[in-house]
């Protein structure tokens, strides 16, 4: 089972991220493909029939604000705090400030060059056209001689690049590429094909990360980016973003393991809850929402909690509903900013919905297998506006009036009319396996004789 947004085919490389030498080959060569995110929205371009595609650049349209490649990976590997003042002035920056070197920066300075430095993230390579011989194995130690060749000789590397700031870069891009446009990624995304949606899921998700982690949650100073931007390192005997000398205290985040320092991924339960006797299905609506949209209920995970508790505690808070056996479909990345949504089951143990316990949703009740299949059978794969996913969430206030929720409830009852999450939401995935009774789907077809 592979939701929307998984199924990256690119190959991570991840232990070749602290390598200077394979990465900086891996920018400045021909086959490099760069996707610039203009405030986290893809550059994209519509093809003839109307799919959405993501459209890249090269090495040479990104170079000058990038930097000298033989310099962009100094000191990636974060392990030196001696490397830092050697660090060459990168890009843009080099020219403004005119200094080549970090350590000839003012405090000041230096603070502002590391907040300003446009996010820059190594996606992977993609390999999908070469030899199963030739692609790239974890046992292919690095040193100082790797490189894209011999790592991965027929490996694309993707990258991925904020150029928010960077409007002069903007244009350039714009007026060069025709017909390509920065895309939001949520809506529309439908047309855009699976493997596609889920590069753009990666580099939205590493690009908001380092754009909203700019300064240490352990003692203040700036961080930068290292690991080709899989990891925020703390630039120790910096002084602290209120002034105060670096040196005086040693930052936590330079010892041990401290989650801090990495990407995040935020856990979501959602969940298909049946009727006791298993013939309904709990779908619920916000306030918010469109009018008669319906969808799984789900929520985060809280700390020291398991995936099956956190199932039955957001039933039982925006339902009133008892739920007893849980289990686990399938799970999807959801890079709105930094989730990944566990899609399960659960069964109740008692049918009295309430939604006025924690006040969540507007409505929620139990639909038929009869209601479920019409609205699967009837609709045309829903595409959701900009609106309507703003309101889905939840930024443009309570816009359903009384008259809408009447309206979307009497729908509901007399002709089991709603709309449902699209074929890219998880929620979809579930409210359709269980309609087509493939909910549980736990036993691995391999080994189906167990
Ligand atoms: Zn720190």
């Amino acid at each position: 089972m592979e939701n929307y947004y998984a199924g990256n085919p690119l190959n991570r490389l991840s232990y070749l991220r602290s390598s200077q030498a394979f990465l900086t080959s891996a920018l400045r060569s021909a086959k490099a493909k760069f996707l610039p995110l203009d405030s986290l929205s893809p550059l994209c371009k519509h093809d003839k029939d109307g799919a959405r595609h993501l459209h890249f650049v090269g090495w040479k349209d990104v170079e000058a604000v990038v930097g000298e490649a033989e310099q962009v990976f100094a000191g990636v590997d974060g392990k030196r705090d001696e490397d830092v003042p050697e660090l060459a002035v990168l890009g843009l920056q080099a020219k403004r400030l005119g200094k080549t070197r970090v350590g000839d920066l003012s405090h000041d300075e230096k603070m502002r060059y590391f907040l300003d430095q446009p996010a820059l993230v190594f996606l992977g390579v993609d390999e999908r056209s070469a030899p199963e011989s030739a692609k790239s194995l974890p046992v292919s130690k690095p040193d100082e001689h790797s490189t894209l060749e011999t790592h991965s000789p027929y490996g694309e590397p993707y990258w991925a690049l904020d150029v928010s700031a960077l409007p002069d870069l903007k244009e350039k891009i714009l007026q060069a590429n025709e017909g390509a446009k920065f895309m939001e990624l949520r809506s529309g995304a439908q047309t855009m094909p699976t493997q596609e949606a889920s590069i753009a899921a990666e580099a939205r998700a590493l690009v908001d990360w380092n754009t909203r982690n700019k300064f240490c949650p352990a003692c203040a100073r700036p961080i930068r980016s290292v690991w080709a931007g899989w990891k925020r390192s703390c630039i120790p005997g910096e002084p602290s973003a209120d002034g105060v000398d670096g040196q005086a205290t040693a930052c936590i985040s330079r010892k041990g393991v401290h989650n801090f320092s990495y990407p995040r991924t935020d856990p979501v339960v959602i969940m298909a809850v049946l009727s006791p006797d298993g013939e309904k299905i709990l779908l619920g609506r916000q306030r918010t929402w469109p009018a008669r949209f319906y969808s799984c209920l789900a929520g985060f995970l809280e700390a020291g909690e398991s995936l099956e508790e956190a199932v039955r505690r957001e039933v039982y808070e925006e339902a009133g509903i008892v739920v007893g056996d849980v289990g686990y479909h399938s799970s999807q990345p959801w890079p709105f900013p930094a989730s990944l949504m566990f899609g399960c089951w659960g069964v109740a143990k008692t049918e009295e919905i309430r939604v006025d316990l924690d006040n969540e949703l507007e409505d929620a009740r139990f639909f038929t297998r009869d209601q479920v299949l019409k609205v699967i059978q009837s609709t045309k794969p829903m595409q959701l506006s900009r609106e309507q996913v703003a309101r889905i969430d939840g930024k443009e206030g309570a816009s359903s009036d009384k008259h809408d929720l009447e309206d979307a409830k009497k729908k509901a009852d007399d002709e089991g009319s709603f709309l449902m999450p699209p074929a890219t939401a998880i929620a979809n995935t579930l409210v359709r396996a269980w309609a087509t009774g493939k909910l549980f789907n736990q036993a691995p077809a391999s080994v189906s004789k167990m």
